[in-house]
């Protein structure tokens, strides 16, 4: 699923949440978003591996809860919130596409890695890849609680995010057919000055 899909999961949570804890503010609502964004940080190393935990962001999420349950400060709404948005992220992909740099051709078996049990859970496929039009779909449900509920710049915020998430489905395949492109175009002695994971990325489309 797109990265906006994952903040706006977050952010849909926490809304849930503030309804409850009103007083609590824009903090843990902030925080959710970036815990929605925070796995995918790890696109440059190890993705869907280094930093997605399906199975202990969900136990850290339950240990935060209960802390933020006994005692509710927005910064402890905001630890819990950050670490729930980050476990459903990581359960969330294994509903997606694999890791693959085409993944509407669902070639992979490889969805999200379950430290855990030491393997990688398979991809359901429900949303077929990141930038779907089902992935857009999801997306913009998952805006509407925001949309209601808060206004100011965490709507705008919201409003970007949506923007960002429209161009991306439309530029999704696109981009990957101008890199087929281009890619054959790139002389081997500027593929060979490139760090291997780059290499990796590149040959994927040779
Ligand atoms: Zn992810």
């Amino acid at each position: 699923m797109m990265a906006t899909t994952h903040a706006l999961a977050g952010v849909a949570l926490a809304v849930g949440v503030s309804l409850f804890v009103p007083e609590a503010g824009g903090l843990p609502v902030a925080a959710a978003a970036l815990g929605g964004l925070f796995p995918d940080f790890d696109l440059t190393g190890d993705h869907r591996k280094t930093l997605h935990f399906p199975v202990y962001y969900t136990a850290a999420t339950l240990i935060a809860a209960i802390v933020a349950a006994a005692v509710t400060t927005p910064v402890t709404l905001a630890v819990a919130l950050f670490l729930a948005a980050a476990a459903l992220h990581s359960v969330m992909d294994a509903a997606g596409g694999g890791l693959e740099p085409r993944p509407w051709l669902a070639r992979s078996d490889r969805a999200v890695y379950d430290h855990a049990r030491r393997r990688w859970i398979a991809p359901r496929r429900w949303i077929r890849y990141d930038g779907a039009p089902e992935d857009l779909l999801l997306c913009a449900a998952l805006a509407v609680p925001g949309l209601v509920v808060l206004d100011g710049q965490a709507e705008l915020a919201i409003l970007a995010a949506l923007a960002v998430s429209v161009v991306y489905t439309a530029a999704r395949k696109p981009l990957v057919a101008l890199a087929d492109h281009l890619v054959p175009q790139i002389p081997q002695d500027v593929l060979d000055r490139l760090p291997a994971r780059v290499v990796s990325f590149v040959a994927d489309y040779r």
